[in-house]
């Protein structure tokens, strides 16, 4: 058996060559799928839905936390029209980050990591120093070893659904 770390998992495409990445690397991955961020809460089930199609793939099973939109928008606010990678963006990591690390410590496991690295539109050295605030983070950059191009491709294979926007209102309004 490998070592148990907990994903925070952003959506499944980028699920896809984080988890091939831990599981080659010895991992043994226990999914969580924390994005509160995510706005309308269809799409929120929606891109949990296609996590639910790789979870399988890989014979894994995923924790679903619940949608509090409410809490992240306290989290965020102020900054509802913050550009896409400004000071929104790094208080909603933290939102997320630390929901991962009390699941973590709640299930006894000691570390975790987040699937947001490897999207080549979000920095992971921002991701990390607000991941390192707390304990167990593992800092994993998801996007070396061409982890963006191979997410697209094995997304490409399981037929997921690819958004087009990142994930809140705000984002939303932005590609609009
Ligand atoms: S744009 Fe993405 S990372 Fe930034 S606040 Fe919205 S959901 Fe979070």
């Amino acid at each position: 058996m490998g070592k148990r770390i907990l994903v925070h998992v952003c959506c499944g495409p980028c699920s896809t060559a984080s988890i091939e990445r831990l599981v080659s690397e010895g991992y043994e991955p226990v999914l969580f799928f924390s994005d509160s961020n995510i706005f309308p809460y269809e799409e929120f089930m929606k891109r949990y839905e296609n996590l639910l199609i790789v979870a399988h793939h890989y014979g894994l099973s995923v924790i679903l936390d619940e949608w509090d939109h409410d809490a992240w928008l306290d989290a965020v606010k102020g900054h509802e029209a913050d550009r896409e990678h400004g000071e929104r963006c790094l208080l909603c990591f933290r939102f997320n980050l630390a929901r991962a690390a009390e699941k973590a410590r709640e299930l006894g496991i000691d570390s975790f990591t987040t699937t947001l690295t490897v999207s080549r539109f979000k920095s992971s050295p921002a991701i990390f120093s607000i991941g390192e605030q707390f304990p167990g983070f593992e800092k994993i950059d998801f996007k070396k070893k061409d982890g963006f191009n191979r997410s697209i491709l094995l997304s490409k294979s399981l037929g997921l659904y690819r958004q087009d926007y990142c994930g809140c209102e705000f984002s939303l309004r932005d590609r609009k």
